[in-house]
């Protein structure tokens, strides 16, 4: 077993921290801004360093790889360098980071592969510059068409394609990923559970399922002062009803299943102006499919006329769970054992680039706790020793799975 370097982890963490660094401890770096783009050098000079080749894709995703002695396809680590406004110096940026330190191990312990390391960068996981999320993991894994994200605009105007084009960061569209022995992405958790738990990595089996609904109330609009209580059609009250009741029934569901009512548009939005309209969303998330069918009934199932207003449910999309690979994850497990380091199995309730990588690459993640649970903001936090733990655990996982590998070209299957 080898252990990373955490005093090392540490220092390559607060560099990258630097690439737009805001007042309160955060970053802003947004996809293929300055900020991103200098990011994206000092990787690729970070690699390069280490003996690595940096291919770019025709989605400016970032593919550095350490070869083998086999002409073998890769095993792949890597998440996303792009943050959110205002994000966290660790989402994302940790999982190539430990990459990045688990490959340094590696050379400095002069250990002899048989089969090459890839580490990518994905480009804008957040869709926080550009709609959607895991916007180039999806393109390369046809989840997306390409045509229509390059279109896809900023807030300044600036279209993707225009942004790409800038970035000196468009590559070639044959060095997309294909053809990789398995694919790992270590994330911070994002959630209070590991923490709670009092627990050091989260082996991710999958990325929970969800679906959000679009509940439409339409009533009558009329003055607040003049318009007794006994002769409204009020949207806002059923809306209210509405909510207490969706709550009531899907508490009984299952323990884990979660839901949550995050968006509310009311018009005309007036102090003095009983509404006519209030819509709201209802995100609801569990691995369960039947689970989520059972959401999908409470919601369908709803009146379609309440208190003099009618109520319409509609749905506005929804995905399956994806479900990893449990080779991969039983090696992450054993991984923690080896380590003596506390796991615990879980579910990621937040979408990362490895559920689009999973349909086509041998797919898992591992979790490291976040402080508080809290992330996609400034105060996002996980200790440099779980860091480094993740790192450990990251490395032992890729050298185990590089072994048998090499012995057998069917250990991971999908
Ligand atoms: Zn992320």
């Amino acid at each position: 077993m080898y252990k990373c370097n955490q005093v090392r982890l540490q220092q390559t963490i607060e560099h990258f921290s630097q690439f737009g660094a805001t007042e309160n401890g955060g970053v802003t770096r947004l996809s293929l801004s300055k900020e991103d783009i200098l990011a994206r050098d000092y990787f690729k000079e970070c690699c390069e360093a280490l003996g690595m080749k940096v291919k770019i894709d025709d989605m400016a995703n970032m593919y550095a790889v350490l070869p083998g002695k086999k002409d073998l396809p890769p095993i792949v680590m890597g998440s996303h360098l792009d943050s959110v406004v205002k994000g966290g110096r660790f989402d994302g940026v940790l999982g190539i980071l430990t990459a990045l330190e688990a490959v340094r191990t590696i050379i400095d312990n002069d250990i002899e592969l048989d089969v090459p390391l890839m580490i990518i960068n994905f480009t804008n996981e957040e869709g926080a510059r550009f709609d959607p999320a895991m916007m180039s993991s999806g393109v390369i894994t046809e989840k997306f068409e390409k045509d229509v994200m390059l279109q896809s605009t900023d807030k300044e105007g600036t279209t993707f394609a225009q942004a790409l084009a800038q970035s000196g960061y468009e590559g070639d569209v044959t060095n997309r990923l294909k053809n990789a022995l398995a694919y790992i992405e270590l994330h911070i958790e994002q959630g209070p559970v590991l923490e709670a738990k009092g627990l050091e990595i989260g082996v991710v089996e999958g990325v929970l399922g969800m679906v959000c609904y679009e509940i439409r109330i339409n009533g009558q609009s009329n003055h607040a002062g003049t318009t007794p209580m006994s002769m409204r059609k009020d949207p806002m009250l059923v809306a209210s009803k509405i909510i207490n009741y969706l709550h009531g029934e899907l508490s009984k569901l299952d323990e884990e299943l979660v839901y949550t009512f995050g968006r509310m548009n009311v018009k005309p939005n007036i102090h003095t102006v009983i509404p006519n309209e209030v819509v709201f969303t209802i995100d609801s998330r569990h691995q369960n499919r039947e689970v989520m069918k059972q959401v999908e009934n409470v919601l369908l199932a709803l009146q379609d006329e309440m208190d003099g207003c009618t109520v319409q449910a509609v749905k506005l999309w929804g995905r399956d769970t994806v479900h990893f690979n449990s080779v991969i994850c039983d090696e992450i497990e054993a991984a923690c054992q080896s380590f003596g380091y506390s796991s615990h199995r879980m579910y990621s309730g937040a979408g990362h680039d490895a559920q689009y990588v999973a349909s086509v690459v041998p797919s898992a993640m591992i979790f490291v706790p976040s402080v508080d649970g809290k992330s996609h903001c400034e105060e996002e936090l996980t200790s440099y020793e779980d860091c480094a733990k993740g790192a450990d655990i990251l490395l032992e996982t890729v050298l185990t799975l590089q072994a048998k590998q090499s012995v057998n070209p069917t250990a991971i299957t999908k």
